[in-house]
């Protein structure tokens, strides 16, 4: 059975909406819910959340009652995001692992079914939109120095997902080397590990500034239930 880990501890200074960002409400429920909706959704019933730090006492008041956060695994997340995988693996069971960010709320959950079922045949699969512009190279000067064969290019996501083994050992290495990981994929690139990528859509998107806030929250809007009528 796969447990998945949801990191959470980010401050979401970029946000600037004075609490951390997992815990910013979207339509009316703390972001992490979404997530969480959807590792269920797949059939995932262990999962363990890094929360930061000093969320501590205050984790019952960022949930703020909502159903989809109580009896939650909380593990205090770390100073770089895959410190924060890092400390939620070392709470979870046995199993292959799916790796989410909660600034991710409107993944879907066959995005789980789908990069678990991708290890059959490699250590990790990760979760990657073809990306639609051309990009290019450029100096600091700001002149183009090469285009990149557009073809080829994936915008990564998260779910990833690993097996076990693959991920311990990619996490096995210095802090300075984690805090250089921008996904953990990389880390399993590093040390040899084979990489899958599993086609998403740019719609599972990172909420990252207060305008993709604001479309996270139009489009799952839609996904509420209807108000009951009076
Ligand atoms: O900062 P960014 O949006 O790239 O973070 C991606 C995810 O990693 C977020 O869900 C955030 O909460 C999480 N994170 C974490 N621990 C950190 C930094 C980020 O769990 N120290």
């Amino acid at each position: 059975m796969a447990v998945a880990l949801i990191v959470a501890a980010g401050s979401g200074e970029r946000l600037g909406a004075g609490r951390p960002k997992a815990f910013v409400k979207l339509a009316g429920r703390p972001m992490l819910a979404w997530s969480l909706d959807a590792v269920r959704a797949a059939g995932i019933t262990d999962v363990v959340v890094a929360v930061p730090p000093e969320a501590g006492e205050t984790l019952g008041d960022l949930a703020g009652g909502e159903p989809a956060l109580r009896d939650l695994v909380a593990v205090p997340g770390g100073a770089t995001r895959s410190e924060s995988v890092r400390a939620a693996l070392a709470a979870a069971p046995s199993g292959d692992v799916a790796v989410h960010d909660a600034a991710r709320p409107l993944v879907e959950p066959d995005m789980f079914t789908a990069t678990l079922a991708a290890l059959a045949d490699a250590d990790c699969a990760i979760a990657a939109a073809p990306v639609p512009d051309t990009i290019k190279e450029a100096g600091e000067d700001r002149l183009v120095t090469g285009t990149l064969e557009r073809s080829r290019l994936w915008a990564v996501q998260t779910p990833q997902a690993f097996r076990r083994a693959a991920l311990e050992r990619a996490l096995a290495v210095p802090d300075e080397v984690l805090a250089q990981a921008t996904d953990d994929a990389w880390l399993v690139e590093r040390t040899g590990g084979t990489v899958r990528v599993v086609e998403s859509t740019p719609a599972n998107f990172k909420v990252t500034t207060p305008h993709d806030l604001r479309i996270a929250e139009l489009l799952l809007a839609d996904r509420l239930p209807p108000a009951p009528a009076h």
